[in-house]
């Protein structure tokens, strides 16, 4: 099937309140203009060099979101167009994001990242850990960003009760640290659900998923 046809495919049965984000990793810009022209305007890299690439020659309507994880020295090149950086798992990013979102004198958008797999590879805060940084006092200068929600992987495994627990943990800690709303943390969003288990995801109150290679087809690393 054409990228055109699987995105058909998947769009149809997505929610209303559901944001489709089309990862676009590895794969040519011919392929997100395939994407594009199906009507497609959310994609998310996880290599900053590459989504300023692809950045540089693509239609500049399309919001570009950044999923993977981010060293604080390269937030420099995407901070004048990323509307969303998934991946936040510190305050010490928090603060170089808010600090090269003002040089372009705009507000940078958020998720933190919590950890909700058994794996130690899989980057993220625990939900204590995100609660004491969104009341703690650095945080609370921070203007020049957003924190609009929550992200987590699901552990690569076949089991899909543990799946289903885990993107439940994530729900759950998002309508617990709803409670903690201020100026610059606006919890709207819950991002989960990949190829493989974004059905399951929205089950268990997903209202942004990230798929890759339902869309695109298989990644080629070399
Ligand atoms: C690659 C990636 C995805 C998409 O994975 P697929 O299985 O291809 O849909 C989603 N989220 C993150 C953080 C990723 O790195």
């Amino acid at each position: 099937m054409s990228i055109q046809e699987n995105l058909n495919k998947i769009t149809v049965t997505l929610p209303k309140h559901v944001t489709l984000v089309a990862v676009s990793k590895t794969k040519p810009v011919n392929a997100i203009m395939e994407a594009y022209k199906a009507g497609q305007r959310v994609f998310g890299e996880n290599k900053i060099q590459e989504m300023v690439d692809k950045y540089d020659v693509l239609p500049n309507d399309i919001q570009w979101h950044m999923i993977g994880h981010v060293q604080k020295n390269k937030v420099k090149y995407m901070a004048s167009f990323v509307s969303l950086i998934h991946g936040v798992d510190d305050i010490k990013l928090l603060e170089e994001i808010n600090k090269q979102a003002k040089k372009h004198d705009r507000i940078i958008n958020c998720l933190l990242q919590i950890k909700i797999a058994s794996e130690d590879t899989k980057f993220g805060m625990t939900p204590m850990e995100a609660k004491s940084l969104l009341l703690s006092p650095v945080f609370s200068e921070l203007k020049n960003i957003k924190v609009v929600g929550v992200m987590g992987m699901a552990t690569f495994t076949d089991n899909q009760s543990q799946i289903k627990n885990e993107f439940t943990l994530l729900k759950t800690t998002f309508d617990t640290l709803k409670s903690f709303e201020t100026f610059n943390f606006k919890p709207e969003i819950v991002s989960m659900g990949m190829s493989g288990d974004y059905e399951l995801a929205i089950e268990c109150g997903s209202n942004m998923i990230r798929v890759g290679s339902s869309i695109f087809g298989e990644r080629h690393y070399n």
